[in-house]
């Protein structure tokens, strides 16, 4: 097999939603798994979840919510991003799927659908999006009454959970997500007025889980109409918290620890001269005699090649700066720094990797093990492959590509 793997740690992701539900507070988590869980899989990381306590799971779109068949008579699965059409609707219906509606067409098509069963079927499911103030999805609050109007005519359908989504969450001691809150408090009022009673209320990402202006608030609004609150953590399940500007951000943040590692392994080694050249382009050129590492990941990986000369990698614990373009299935990195560097060596493009520089087989194993605790090991995030790419953490980890095996860290075989 071509040696480029992403090592996934189950464990640390049970961890990470555990430190999650104790920052909640009394809000209850939607885990959020879509886009292939960020990248990591979303099958095994939902089963993960759902054997942790997790009894919701948020997803883009049907197709994303029938990878999860194995978990789905444990936990409901939201269909975050509305549906396209009325056959969309018949299978989102077919496979007990709950999906958040703001359009009039989604209650019209998902109302036909519901319909054309048994009389005897249970109403269908659905959790109504407010917009307030991110422009995105959502109904807006002029339109609110329109689409209750609907929903009251539509007795095939019930309205289970009203939500609504936050644009700035990370930034505390500012009064956008006040904002938005204020507005989330009248739709709910509108809602009640009218005399519908959603379970479940729910809000905010997260930077909501840890931050007391969100997750407090939101279960306050929830306990006024009797209903349970929840908040939709993704990324940091994934064990990256999210950039927080301003004071007020909880610590417990700090413990989260990612999920994913990425790696490869040197598949070939030659030394150029100072003044010779290397990859496409040439954009490289030696100042000194170097010795290079080829490691078979390239674009087509989702190795971003704005990262050409400006990542670097792991190999024996040392940074080895990325050196020329980046190829599409191939990258050479500088590693005259690191000594003893040999075919097969162990390379982390996301991950942690003990200092085994000095060292060499048995020896190299124990002190790696050694080092572990004084620390001589270096590490690579997500978020430093972001800073240079000009991106965020995110999209970092969904671009690792279809190509790039996920191997799961089996349940208590972790590093913990
Ligand atoms: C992606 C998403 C989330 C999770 O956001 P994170 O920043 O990853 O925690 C929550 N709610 C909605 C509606 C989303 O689309």
């Amino acid at each position: 097999m071509r040696p480029v793997w992403a090592e996934i740690s189950l464990d640390r992701l049970i961890q990470n939603y555990h430190l999650l539900r104790d920052a909640g507070g009394d809000a209850g988590l939607i885990a959020v798994v879509k886009a292939n869980a960020y990248g990591h899989g979303a099958p095994a990381c939902a089963d993960a979840l759902v054997k942790a306590g997790a009894t919701w799971l948020g997803v883009t779109s049907v197709e994303e919510a029938v990878t999860l068949h194995a978990v789905r008579s444990a936990a409901r699965v939201l269909i975050m991003s509305g549906i396209w059409e009325e056959r969309e609707a018949e299978a989102a219906i077919e496979e007990r799927l709950t999906p958040v509606v703001w359009e009039p067409a989604h209650l019209e098509w998902l109302a036909a659908a519901a319909e054309r069963r048994s009389l005897a079927a249970q109403p269908v499911a659905v959790h109504l999006e407010i917009d307030t103030g991110m422009s995105r999805q959502g109904v807006q609050l002029a339109e609110l009454p329109g689409v209750l109007d609907q929903l009251e005519s539509a007795k095939a359908l019930s309205l289970e959970g009203v939500m609504t989504h936050f644009h700035s969450p990370e930034l505390l001691n500012e009064d956008a997500t006040k904002a938005q809150q204020a507005q989330f408090a009248l739709a709910l009022e509108m809602i009640a007025a009218r005399g519908f009673r959603p379970n479940v209320i729910h809000a905010g990402n997260s930077a909501t889980v840890f931050t007391s202006g969100g997750a407090p608030g939101i279960s306050e609004l929830a306990a006024k109409y009797g209903a349970s609150a929840m908040l939709r953590p993704g990324l940091a399940l994934y064990g990256y918290a999210p950039r927080f500007a301003g004071d007020g951000a909880l610590a417990a943040a700090e413990a989260l620890k990612p999920v994913l590692a990425w790696k490869t392994r040197v598949i070939s080694l030659r030394t150029i001269e100072a003044g010779e050249s290397a990859g496409y382009c040439a954009t490289f050129h030696a100042q000194r005699s170097s010795h290079l590492a080829l490691i078979p990941v390239g674009y087509a990986d989702g190795l971003n090649r704005l990262l050409s000369n400006r990542g670097a990698v792991l190999v024996r614990g040392r940074r080895a700066p990325m050196v020329g373009r980046i190829s599409m299935d191939l990258t050479i990195v500088d590693v005259t720094d690191v000594r003893g560097v040999e075919l097969g060596d162990e390379v982390v493009l996301i991950g942690e990797q003990h200092n085994t520089a000095q060292s060499s087989g048995l020896r190299a194993q124990k002190a790696g093990v050694r080092e572990q605790g004084s620390g001589n090991s270096e590490t690579i995030t997500a978020y430093e492959l972001a800073d240079v790419e000009g991106t965020i953490p995110y999209e970092v980890l969904c671009n690792i590509s279809a190509r790039v095996p996920r191997v799961n860290i089996a349940l208590g075989e972790g590093d913990a």
